[in-house]
């Protein structure tokens, strides 16, 4: 099997392998490889070209065939950033999704390059730190911090923003000779403009960031309330297996612990909303139920986002 620093490869059915995002490594999210039947389907393309790289390796080592579509799920820089290494293959996305990837990376790259000499100092800083740490847990925490800076800095060096070249409204079928697959456009959940991939006849739900699995997702950016009627449709697809954006490959139930989250957090939310002064986000503890979930910081990023609007 095809090895990489960035993810795992876990197949799910014959020919259709998701792809989970290491802890360290540049991937931060997941994505899938998808034998269509005569050509390959790639569902996102991780956080960096280096990630990016490895993925189409990935493809063509596991199937060896042409790789016929990449899509982008949604804008967000963790899921479009290896679109790069997919030179002569039609990169598909909702035309909104466009829109926002045009009206956003190119800025990213601008403030981000540069950073470049700083983060070469807080590279060095932070390998001179894993060197004088005799702590083991303190020293595996420093070198996962060490080497989420490397692969940032590769990707500023390398990156070249591109975009999809083929977009569609509301869904776009594709079809193989061994499968057919409906990619179609949420709306409004977790960003502006998420997409999802069914691939009915497999009952798998390629999921991007409208599902994340022992995370705590982002809501800023989105809106919850229209984040909760979608999640609700894919509840009703039922399918077999759900590979979400972040976290291990799951279930339906992953699509109703999601749900529940969005409602807890803005019942958490709610009480304070009307009030004069609100109430810090810090100051509000994360639910026994979340405590261990990843990404904890997006917890509060999370609160301040639902007590700063009107709902
Ligand atoms: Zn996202």
């Amino acid at each position: 099997m095809f090895q990489s620093r960035h993810f795992s490869i876990n197949p799910v059915n014959e020919g259709i392998y998701a792809l989970i995002a290491s802890e360290q490594g540049g991937a931060m999210s997941n994505a899938g490889i998808i034998d269509m039947g005569g050509f390959t389907l790639i569902f996102d393309t991780f956080n960096t070209p280096q990630a990016g790289r490895d993925l189409r390796e990935a493809a063509l080592h596991l199937l060896a065939q042409p790789i016929g579509y990449v899509v982008n799920s949604h804008w967000h820089g963790d899921h479009i950033r290896g679109n790069q290494c997919f030179p002569g293959v039609s990169v598909v996305s909702s035309a909104r999704t466009r829109e926002l990837m045009q009206a956003t990376q190119p800025q990213w790259l601008d403030r981000m390059t540069p950073l470049l000499p700083q983060l070469n100092e807080d590279i060095a800083a932070a390998a001179a730190a894993v060197d004088a740490e005799q702590d083991e847990a303190a020293r595996q925490q420093l070198t996962a911090r060490c080497s989420y800076l490397l692969e940032i800095r590769e990707s500023i060096e390398t990156l070249i923003v591109t975009y999809p070249g083929v977009t569609y409204r509301n869904q776009l079928w594709i079809y193989g000779s061994k499968r057919s697959g409906r990619l179609f456009s949420l709306g409004r959940a977790h960003t502006e403009c998420d997409s999802v991939l069914h691939l009915g006849g497999d009952s798998i739900l390629f999921a991007g960031d409208a599902v994340a699995v022992n995370n705590h997702p982002l809501l800023e950016g989105g809106d919850p309330h229209d984040w909760l009627s979608a999640l609700e449709l894919l509840r009703k697809l039922d399918a077999r297996i759900v590979v979400p954006g972040h976290g291990p490959v799951s279930d339906t139930r992953s699509i109703t612990s999601m749900k529940q989250y969005i409602n807890d957090l803005l019942a958490i939310s709610s009480p304070y909303r009307s009030l004069e002064s609100k109430p810090a986000a810090a100051e509000i503890p994360v639910p026994e139920a979340y405590r261990d979930w990843e990404a904890a910081a997006v917890f509060q990023r999370n609160l301040e986002f639902l007590l700063d609007r009107q709902l």
